[in-house]
């Protein structure tokens, strides 16, 4: 029998460890209770397993039968602070936490590849390390756990993880969208304060206004993008959080600002530090003010790897059929820290169409109606699993 019919044996399955995750969300890196219930799943499935890798971070490891490299599997765990409106049976029991990203799909469908893996590793070159982690949503839980070694003893040397969902409309229900590159963003943080000094708003000369400020600073922000980077090269300034002032007619002392800054190349992404940081000295210093900067790059920019990915791609025609595996055209700005493990080793990063519009399956990401189609999830166990075992004999 095929992995992929193995695959479809084990859907009910899949989908029960999917709905008991989706009814105890947890949030960032504080998921006991679902890396508790994954070192559960493991361990009657009897597959080997460490628990309280960089936090709450589980790491299964099933070894083959012939001797050879390790290929690590990745899903991630957590949920959001989201209060679940989407009415389903099996919706989330914890006030303002939700699966509203479908983690608890990817973390289900793993489990199942562990299975599967277990039970064919007579046909397994080598390792298959099952990596779960917390907080993909933020802070991020793919660094902590490889300060804290998942990608060594064994040594991990490729990376297969995927995403379920909307993120790429274009990828339809079932179907398995691919990109040879870059696909995915930096997602960096900044932080400013603006500097003026408060007076009453009658005698504006008596101060320095940091409102007026921070107007010219969110403006000439905005010309990094549109003046300073190529047109046909992505990258995104957004300000999103301004805060100051108290009263209508005084002149705050301060005004504080956040963004994201966004990039798919390395050397953009500095530049846009460099030149957000300069900007806001020039403009505050320009009209009398002081400021305080504070830059955090966070996730780097996801790019898969394109021989590895040349190979998934026959995998995955033989699973969902050749007219089922799309090649993305453009990435998205959007962020994933699976981008931390692809920065180590090769490996490709999938997404698996999980929307149905006959089923009204159509909210977004992050949505409190979003939902995944259940009915595709031994898709993504099969995809997994046989990609991990075909990538341990072509390079064993
Ligand atoms: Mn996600």
């Amino acid at each position: 029998m095929s992995i992929a019919q193995k695959a479809r044996e084990i859907q009910s399955e899949i989908v029960q460890w999917r709905r008991d995750l989706h009814q105890i969300p947890e949030v960032g890196l504080e998921v006991p209770q679902t890396s508790a219930y994954v070192a559960r799943e493991l361990e009657k499935l009897g597959v080997e397993h460490k628990t309280g890798v960089g936090g709450y971070g589980v790491v299964g490891i099933i070894r083959g039968d012939y001797p050879g490299k390790t290929i690590g599997l990745r899903a991630d765990m957590d949920g959001l602070a989201i209060q679940e409106e989407t009415g389903l049976p099996f919706a989330s029991t914890i006030a303002g936490k939700m699966h509203a990203c479908g983690h608890d799909s990817h973390t289900a469908m793993q489990l199942g590849a562990a299975k599967l893996l277990l039970e064919n590793k007579d046909k397994l070159t080598g390792n298959a390390k099952l990596i779960f982690q917390p907080a993909e949503e933020g802070p991020g839980g793919a660094k902590p756990m490889i300060d804290d070694g998942v990608m060594e003893n064994p040594k991990v040397d490729a990376v297969l993880g995927l995403h379920i969902g909307l993120v790429f409309k274009e990828v339809g229900t079932g179907q398995v969208g691919v990109g040879y590159g870059q696909l995915m963003a930096c997602l960096d943080r900044f932080k400013i304060i603006i500097k003026g000094k408060g007076c009453h708003g009658a005698m504006p000369e008596m101060g320095v206004d940091p409102i007026v400020i921070a107007g010219q600073v969110i403006s000439t922000l905005q010309t990094i993008v549109s003046r300073e980077i190529a047109p046909t090269t992505p990258a995104v300034v957004t300000i999103g959080i301004i805060r100051g002032g108290q009263a209508y007619n005084i002149i705050p002392d301060i005004v504080e600002m956040e963004g994201t800054a966004r990039a798919l190349d390395q050397q953009v992404r500095e530049k846009n530090a460099a030149r957000i940081e300069d900007i806001v000295k020039q403009v505050t210093r320009g009209m009398r003010g002081d400021y305080e900067f504070e830059y955090i790059f966070g996730y780097p920019a996801l790019s898969n790897d394109a021989e590895f990915t040349k190979e998934f791609v026959k995998v995955a025609q033989e699973i969902v059929g050749e007219e089922n595996v799309l090649e993305i055209a453009k990435p998205t700005m959007g962020g994933e820290d699976f981008a931390f493990f692809l920065k180590m080793v090769p490996g490709t990063f999938f997404f698996l169409g999980g929307g149905n519009e006959e089923k009204g399956i159509v909210y977004p990401h992050h949505s409190a109606k979003f939902d995944v189609d259940e009915d595709v999830f031994w898709k993504g166990t099969a995809l997994l699993t046989q990609g991990a075992i075909d990538w341990l004999t072509r390079n064993c």
